[in-house]
């Protein structure tokens, strides 16, 4: 590695893509729309139809992060900035078209990351600028709970539906009325769920990010070996926190002395804990299914859901409440372009009119904000 961001992109990246063949070959009655996602440590672009066919993605994962332990921001940044021309110009390709063929752009503009969110939305209303077309701000926020209606899920969902997002940097329960109508029922009131999985699986020895290390561990352990808190199971609402059980864990641990924990020990703190996740996520999902008893299906979105404990949780409570459970794709769970774009064409559909190109990129954004901030705001 000579030390430069791009051999930093090159060595540590890892390129999920995929690209759905189209029939139709006229660029202008497709409407690309040609999205990019940058707000945390996953650099994103999707190109979608105007009816919101996948025709390219491809995200790339800043997985040197890990050695640092966690994402760093300005590093998180310039790599984005590093990544973003190729990335396009690769994404364009897989789609069969070019820069002129794009008839909107869409960015995040937040929550995430500042620094991020402005290479990437600067990114994307520059090529606006350019080439004359409209930008769309997306909150990605509302990108997450909006993914499970994309055509290519076949879910026909419709409004309102419930969406439980649990990532790394969040950890909500939305009731999603209609496209820009968002009700937040709950949140975490110290840690994201993914955010407690990684600083366990940490406590355990495991490399970051732990979700899907402590996981495989899991398996191998006991889940009823040691009682843990449910923190806020039973209560009214749908808060979540998880810094209780996150302590109980480590009071666990520190008997133990500093050197490696014994694999079994291991493997029962880490089934034991991702019990109690999962069944405080399925107690929260309940309580939220009673504030909004009108929801059609219960959606779960964010790294999270990659986890079949929670996913089989939460899979029961729909059952018991008789609607269906959807869980969109990991690739689309997780942070990706693709729901950038569909978020900006719901927009799009409902009538809605493209952003002024002085929107700014913020860190916060909560969804019950509609119009995002302009810079002179
Ligand atoms: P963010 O971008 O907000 O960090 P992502 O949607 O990229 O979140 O998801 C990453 C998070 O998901 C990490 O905290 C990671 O540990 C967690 N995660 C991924 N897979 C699993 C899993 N199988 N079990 C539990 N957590 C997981
Ligand atoms: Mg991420």
């Amino acid at each position: 590695m000579d030390g430069s961001f791009s051999s930093f992109m090159r060595g540590c990246h890892d390129e999920r893509d995929s690209v759905i063949m189209h029939g139709m070959s006229d660029p202008a009655a497709l409407r690309p729309l040609l999205a990019i996602e940058t707000s945390c440590d996953d650099t994103a672009c999707a190109i979608l139809a105007y009816d919101g066919t996948i025709l390219a993605e491809g995200v790339l994962s800043q997985n040197d992060h890990a050695i640092l332990g966690g994402v760093v921001p300005e590093i998180a940044a310039r790599a984005h900035l590093d990544a973003l021309p190729a990335l396009v110009q690769s994404v364009l390709a897989k789609a069969s078209l070019t820069l002129a063929d794009i008839d909107t752009f869409a960015g995040t503009t937040g929550p995430g990351l500042i620094g991020g969110l402005i290479v990437g939305s600067s990114y994307a209303k520059g090529l606006a600028l350019a080439l004359g077309r409209p930008f769309i701000a997306v909150n990605h926020i509302e990108g997450h709970v909006l993914t499970a209606r994309l055509p290519a899920l076949d879910a026909n969902l419709q409004f309102p539906f419930l969406t439980m997002l649990v990532s790394g940097g969040h950890c909500q329960c939305i009731s999603v009325e209609k496209t820009g109508q968002y009700i937040r029922l709950g949140g975490t009131i110290d840690d994201a769920a993914g955010e407690a999985f990684d600083k366990v699986a940490k406590m355990l020895g495991l490399g970051w990010p732990g979700g899907p290390a402590l996981e495989k561990l899991a398996a191998e352990g006991r889940d009823d070996a040691f009682a843990l808190p449910r923190p806020l199971k039973g209560r009214k609402g749908c808060d979540f926190s998880f810094s209780g059980l996150k302590t109980a864990v480590s009071r666990l641990i520190e008997p133990q002395g500093s050197g490696a924990l014994p694999r079994q020990f291991a493997a029962d703190v880490a089934a034991s804990f991702q019990r109690a996740v999962a069944d405080v996520m399925a107690d929260r999902a309940e309580h939220a299914l009673a504030m909004a008893p009108h929801s059609t299906a219960l959606v779960v979105a964010g790294g999270v859901a990659a986890n079949r404990t929670l996913r089989s949780a939460l899979e029961a409570v729909a059952e018991r409440h008789d609607i269906p459970f959807i869980a969109p794709p990991l690739r689309l769970c997780t942070d990706n372009a693709v729901m950038i774009g569909w978020a900006a064409l719901e927009r799009l559909h409902a009538g809605e009119q493209p952003h002024e190109i002085d929107v700014a990129a913020r860190p916060r954004w909560p969804l019950s904000e509609r119009q995002p901030a302009t810079a002179l705001s």
